[in-house]
């Protein structure tokens, strides 16, 4: 028998997810994001669920040359396009669409010798100083990508800073505006939160990734919990051992917490090298059959301490939800200081994963 600790991945509440987001970008296409393998939901086990999807975005050719063996023949995005120019032999076999954000990719595919040409994912920088070109810059390359055979359709892109924020579109809108003023091409910019929130920025294509596993783009879970999306991935376990302790004792490494009465506390099996944050304070909510407690002492590699006082018939075996759809990935990850995003993506191999 394996370690209690165990990941499930609900497939319903996938599509259920890229459903909501169809309803809330009913005018859009939908890339859905599966970089990260899936956002650490595994990209081969979670791929079927969003087959409704128009297309998959990933950041590498790992990722997309594995969904094409799966069997996947509509568009992938390469959200960063090539990193080196020898990729574009890949990009060609497989048919990939791929974004451009500088001068030697507009070179690359310039020297290149293709067997049809790449659709084209042109990145203009709307603020948040990452990757693209300048506003200014984008109808220079436009061109420049146009006049070339080893290049096919082509779509404005950008990426945003502060889409959660309420004001935070007025810059980028106002940048993408100039970046395209003179350019009748479609465009896409819509992350999770601009899908959610900006109606006015959805365009052609919307690129939604953590509201398909069910958590919120702001890394608050109120902020979503009206919208109908269900979290995807479940972390549970099971209480190991026990302890009781008397006013004073202390619990766990460095002594973290100390009891101020008779407690009783549950010693949980998982820890950080399963992918529980180790900054997980004292407070931090978990759920024991089905009733709400807290983290108490520090998180340690294997194990953790909770604290079983709203519990009373909480014993060895009982089950315990790290997070899921009792206790929300976000509150786990703002008691941690993190968000929900790095807590998926950090799901450690060692735990083993059930699809339901
Ligand atoms: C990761 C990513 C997305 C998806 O972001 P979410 O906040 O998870 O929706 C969209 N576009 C690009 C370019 C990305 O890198």
């Amino acid at each position: 028998m394996p370690r209690p600790v165990l990941a499930t991945i609900d497939q319903q509440a996938l599509q259920h997810n890229l459903t909501i987001v169809r309803k809330t970008a009913p005018n859009s296409r939908v890339w859905s994001v599966v970089k990260a393998n899936a956002y650490g939901h595994g990209l081969t086990r979670v791929w079927k669920s969003l087959e409704q999807t128009d297309g998959f975005a990933v950041l590498n050719m790992e990722e997309a040359i594995l969904l094409r063996d799966l069997g996947w023949q509509k568009p992938i995005l390469l959200l960063e396009g090539f990193f080196h120019t020898a990729d574009l032999t890949l990009i060609d076999r497989y048919r990939l669409t791929t974004s451009v954000h500088s001068n030697w990719q507009i070179k690359a595919l310039e020297e290149a010798h293709l067997c049809s040409p790449v659709n084209i994912y042109l990145k203009v920088n709307s603020g948040i100083n990452r990757l693209g070109f300048s506003p200014e810059q984008a109808y220079t390359m436009y061109q420049k990508l146009h006049s070339l055979p080893s290049v096919g359709d082509i779509t404005l892109m950008s990426h945003l800073a502060d889409a959660e924020n309420p004001k935070g579109l007025i810059e980028p809108l106002q940048r993408i505006e100039r970046a395209g003023k003179a350019l009748a091409i479609p465009r896409s910019l819509s992350n999770s939160a601009c899908t959610l929130w900006h109606p006015e920025a959805h365009y052609n294509w919307v690129r939604p990734g953590i509201i398909l596993y069910g958590a919120s783009p702001s890394g608050d879970w109120k902020n979503i919990a009206n919208t109908g999306l269900k979290p995807v991935m479940t972390l549970v376990s099971e209480i190991i051992g026990n302890q009781q302790l008397a006013p004073g004792d202390g619990v766990g490494y460095g002594y973290r917490y100390r009891a101020q009465h008779a407690q009783r506390i549950g010693v949980v099996a998982c820890g950080y090298a399963d992918g529980y944050p180790r900054h997980a304070p004292n407070g931090t909510p978990v759920c024991i059959d089905g009733v709400r407690t807290q983290v108490i002492g520090a998180i340690s590699m294997d194990m953790m301490t909770v604290d079983l006082t709203p519990c009373p018939h909480a014993r060895i075996g009982s089950k315990v939800e790290l997070w899921g759809t009792q206790v929300k990935i976000d509150e786990v990850a703002k008691a941690a200081g993190t968000v929900g995003y790095e807590l998926m993506c950090a799901l450690a191999p060692r735990v083993p994963v059930t699809l339901i």
